[in-house]
This record gives structure tokens, sequence and C-alpha cells, in this order.
């Protein structure tokens, strides 16, 4: 009839919608609950996890403005220092690497890059790839820099940054950071840390070791699950930011744009407090909760735990006779165990079999020269206890026993 409703869609395609996927016709298969003891994210601390289940009242009410202020302290307390800038990006740690490079780096600048691992690597491609003039400071597997090899570089090439990992979690690596902040002074390079593998575990006092931008991620001893990435400028980095002839590349996590977004800086629109970019309330929360925990253990407390824990792990990994990645003791990683796969072993069934027996997740090792050929176990945040530590060396001590792991 004349007076017929319109066709719903037009649009051939909308009209005849794919199949509906099976797959999703249910709730979520939330997978086993298991402890999470390799190189990624780690368990979580309970409160942290349970945190972004809070009701989320909204990003633009006073309340987001709290707890932005909140995370803020708690980060400034965790890295000992006083800087204004320090806040958290939304992804993952490498989007804070991608960050601190991109606010850092305008076309053509040298930046010499420490490359000792996996990710040491990624940061030296990462550094191209956004146009800089990459000076990679190569060392072998199992070692790291010193400081005259640092200041050497330092004084030849006189790069505009250099930029370290503190911990090269996928070789087992501790680059020390003594004296390298002085160095930077002294040659008027900008000193910038990836401490996604030592924050909250080992001491750090970024103010005094003259460390101008640190970068992190919050699935490891800041002990919630992958989501956000904190970072913290300097006051110097902030005036070279402000110098820039050119904007960074990617407008989201230009430093000054979120500056606005967690108010250290005015917002750019009269009492609008999020204008950059939706913010995830759930994670804020999960990092918020991350740090109370922190805060109310005490920081040094934290500190001392993740030693006891790591030295028992290492101590007995000694004792079971396996080959450390890193051949000097003072140079490995704390709470990251990099053990060769012993010979007549497969290390995929070695974890395989952490897994199955014990509901212990291991890692075999991670990037090209320790992938399938190591057994890597990660002890941070809810996980650092000595009792956990035991759990975890009995259970590899009875896979590596075991006929079902042989090669
Ligand atoms: N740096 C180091 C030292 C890492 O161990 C990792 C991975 N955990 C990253 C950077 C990258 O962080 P994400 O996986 O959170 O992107």
């Amino acid at each position: 009839s004349p007076t017929s409703s319109p066709e719903p869609f037009e649009n051939e395609s909308i009209r005849k919608p794919l199949p509906v996927p099976k797959c999703l016709s249910n709730r979520a298969a939330t997978g086993e609950k298991g402890m999470l003891a390799g190189g990624g994210a780690c368990t979580p601390y309970p409160r942290s996890f349970e945190a972004m289940k809070l009701a989320c009242p909204g990003m633009y009410y006073t309340y987001a403005k709290t707890i932005r202020k909140e995370i803020m302290e708690g980060l400034r307390y965790i890295l000992q220092t006083k800087n204004q800038y320090t806040f958290a990006y939304h992804g993952s740690g490498s989007t804070g690497t991608t960050a601190v490079m991109d606010n850092l780096i305008e076309q053509g600048d040298k930046v010499a890059v420490g490359v000792y691992g996996h990710w040491s690597s990624i940061a030296a491609d990462i550094a191209e790839r956004l146009g800089a003039n990459v000076i990679r400071l190569k060392k072998p597997l199992g070692s790291r820099l010193t400081l005259e090899e640092i200041e050497k570089a330092l004084s030849e090439h006189k790069p505009k940054v250099l930029y370290l990992l503190h911990g090269e979690s996928t070789t087992g690596i501790l680059q020390p950071l003594d004296g390298i902040g002085e160095a930077c002074e002294k040659y008027g390079t900008i000193l910038a840390v990836d401490l996604v593998s030592t924050v909250a575990q080992i001491p750090i006092e970024m103010d005094r070791m003259k460390i101008d931008v640190v970068m992190m991620n919050t699935q490891k001893a800041i002990g919630g699950v992958v989501g956000l990435a904190p970072v913290s400028y300097s006051p110097k980095a902030i005036a070279i930011i402000r110098n820039r002839k050119t904007p960074p590349r990617v407008y989201q996590t230009d430093v000054l744009e979120q500056a606005r977004e967690w108010l250290i800086e005015e917002p750019k629109w009269y009492q609008v407090e999020s204008c950059l970019h939706s913010v995830s309330l759930a994670l804020l929360h999960m990092l918020r909760e991350g740090l109370a925990n922190i805060v109310d253990e005490g920081i040094e407390n934290v500190w001392a735990r993740h030693d006891q824990s790591s030295r028992y792990i290492f101590d007995r990994a000694e004792e079971m006779g396996l080959e450390f990645v890193v051949p000097v003791k003072e140079d490995r990683l704390p709470g990251t165990l990099l053990v060769k796969c012993p010979k007549g072993k497969d290390a995929y069934k070695v974890t395989g079999y952490m897994w199955d027996k014990h509901r212990i997740e291991l890692s075999t090792g991670f990037g090209p020269p320790t992938i399938g050929k190591c057994i890597r176990v990660g002890l941070f945040g809810e996980n650092a206890r000595l009792d956990v530590a035991e759990t975890i060396m009995d259970a590899l001590k009875d896979s590596l026993s075991s006929p079902e792991t042989n090669a």
C-alpha cells in the first residue's frame, strides 16, 4: 500500500548479513586459572585486578580528575621523583617506548640506543622509523654496556638522546645506571630509560640518578594487567620538547596534549577535563590500586621482598646446576631468571609440563637468541614472595626430572 513503511535497509549487503559467528554465541571461556610467572604479564595483585570491576562513573566527572591525581602521586612515589609530567598513556609498554621517542626526536636527530636483547633492538628500530639517526651500542648475548663504553659513545657521537633499558628481560641483563646521568649531563644528552623490568622491584631514584625520561608498563611489578604505559618527563626534557621545531608525529601521545588531559597544564576548554581521547576508568582503577598496594606496603619493603625472592630463585637455579644466560652474577636482572634449557630436555615440553601439572606459566625465552632454548621465570609484584618462589622452583625441579620433558 502507499503507506507501507520504507525498506529498513537500502544497502543490499546489509540486508544479507554474514552468518552469525557461532563462537560468540556463549559467554567467553575465561581460561584456566594458574600462576603467571613467565616473561610477560604476571599474576596481578588481587586488589588491582578486582578494581577493574568498580563502577565507572564516567570520564568527565570530578572523580576521574581525582583518580588521575592519585595515580600521578603514586607514580612519583615509586620513581622517587618530583617531576610534574608523570602520568600514563593508554596502551602497553611499547606505546610508552614509541611515545617517548616521538616526543624527544625530530627528523635526523642522533639517538644512541644500548642494544643487548630483543626489546632494546626494537627501541632502536622505533627511533629509526621516527626519523632518527640511530647509533646502536651493541653488546653480545648475556652482556651489558660499561660506563666507559657509554662515555666513549657520548663523547664521540654527542647524541641528543641516550636510550637504555635498565633491565633487558629477554636476555636477563641488568644495565647499571650509576654515573650515566652525570655523563649525559656533561655531553648535553637526554637520558631516557625503559624501567619496565625494574620499577617497583629494585631501588630507582629518578631525580637523584639524573634520569630525564622513563617509561614502564602496568603488568609487571606495578601489579596490574596490560593496558597503560606510565611515563615521567623531567623539567629539562619538557623544556627541550617545548622548543621543538616540529610537533611530535602522534597527536594522542604528545606529552603536552597529555599534560592537559592529566590537568598538569590548563585544559584546552573551560571546565572540560578530558579533551584528548576517551579514558578507560577500568584501567585507571587498575593502576591506582596497584600503586596503592605498593604505597600500603612501603616501597622499601616492596624492594626488599623482590630482592629476597629473586635471590632465592637464583640460588636454587645454581643448586640445580642450571646454566645462566648471563654469566656474570652482578649483571643478572633481579626477578628475571633466564637459564639455558638443559641438554636432553625440550624447553616447550618443560613449560608445557609446568602448566599441565603445576598450573604455573613460565616462558621459553623471548626473541630469536633465546626463544625455545631457555627457561624464563619472572617473579614480580604479587609473586615476589618466598613461598611462591619455593613453589615455582620445586615445580621446575619436578618438571626437569620428568621423562615427559625429554627432547
Ligand atoms: N621493555 C621491556 C624491558 C619489556 O620487558 C617489555 C615487555 N614486557 C617491553 C618493553 C614492551 O612492553 P609491552 O609488552 O607492555 O608493550
